[in-house]
């Protein structure tokens, strides 16, 4: 599989084995104490997420029972705790590793059990995490759970899982989001993810006609599994080892697939893509939003996010631009 941009290894020498994460935020890995304490661009920010931290530990004592959590929303001062909770995932933003993604992805999912208030924020939140962390089967499971199954969810029930790879195809067909309301975030990151494979099995036919014809196949399949992003690409042997034909016919399907998504996202939010391309722009260096909630604050922070997303799956951006062009032309 080819590797995520997202670093992963030690913050100062990017060494990517036996790395402890920092003692203070447990976010950004090193592959020595002496590295640690060198990475003097780190401190501030791992500062901030220790003290926010601590807020969290102190609204938390305000309404534990025994070892167990209560129902948040049940308590009138429960809102101090989720607000200290989006401070820490929102904080978390600005150390840029795998790490601090994953932290992120406990956040949110300890909010989504915690608070049905919340809930539908911190559901719109985590596609985008898996995506960004390539965990693609469980970032479509999500939605698909989400959009098909959430009636489901037991509320009171704190062991529930919300994160699976239960068995659902990411190439079938979307045409169940045409009925009922969707959330605007879960069917970009489901273009998103269908952008990333239409990439990956473009490249895999780029890689079979440039170097298929010079190798034997065996090398070529070899090489093949080293050529996608997406683990759903480079795990299934249908797409490695299949014809160059059945791939274009993939291709076809996931693009007809993905025009269907950007259009039900414009229908719901018309401003959405160009935003999303105007915001790209300034992605990087954008501070996190402070904790305060609304529709314009939530659609603002996972505009941004998805940004990040999409700059992380090289050719997402120009994809989508021309999509938008495509769209803009017919007017
Ligand atoms: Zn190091
Ligand atoms: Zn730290």
């Amino acid at each position: 599989m080819a590797p995520s941009p997202v670093p992963s290894g030690c913050g100062v020498c990017g060494m990517a084995k036996q790395l402890i994460l920092c003692t203070g935020c447990q976010a950004m890995p090193y592959c020595s104490q002496e590295h640690q304490d060198s990475h003097e661009a780190h401190k501030t920010a791992c500062h901030d997420i220790q003290d926010l931290k601590r807020r969290i530990e102190m609204a938390q004592l305000q309404f534990q029972h025994g070892n167990r959590l209560v129902r948040y929303s049940l308590f009138a001062n429960s809102r101090q705790y989720m607000d200290a909770h989006w401070a820490v995932f929102n904080s978390l933003g600005r150390v840029h590793c795998v790490q601090s993604l994953e932290a992120q992805l406990d956040h949110a999912t300890h909010m989504l059990k915690s608070s049905f208030m919340e809930s539908f924020d911190t559901a719109s939140i985590i596609p985008e995490i898996l995506l960004r962390l390539d965990r693609d089967q469980e970032c479509y499971a999500f939605v698909r759970w989400w959009k098909t199954k959430q009636k489901q969810y037991q509320w009171d029930n704190a062991d529930f899982p919300v994160l699976s790879s239960i068995e659902v195809d990411p190439l079938e067909s979307v045409a169940y989001f045409g009925k009922g309301r969707n959330d605007v975030f879960h069917l970009t990151c489901v273009a998103l993810l269908k952008v990333k494979l239409i990439l990956d099995v473009l490249r895999l036919q780029q890689s079979t006609r440039t170097i298929g014809l010079r190798v034997p196949k065996e090398i070529l399949d070899l090489i093949n599994t080293y050529v996608p992003r997406s683990p759903i690409v480079s795990a299934s042997r249908d797409l490695i080892y299949g014809s160059y034909k059945n791939r274009w016919i993939l291709i076809a399907k996931l693009e007809s697939q993905v025009k269907l998504l950007y259009q039900l996202i414009l229908s719901a939010d018309k401003n959405f893509w160009d935003d999303l391309m105007k915001t790209k722009q300034d992605l990087i260096r954008a501070s996190p939003d402070p904790p305060v909630w609304g529709h314009t604050e939530v659609r603002a922070l996972l505009l941004r996010r998805v940004c990040s997303a999409c700059v992380e799956i090289p050719g997402t951006v120009d994809y989508i631009r021309a999509l938008v062009m495509a769209v803009d032309s017919r007017r």
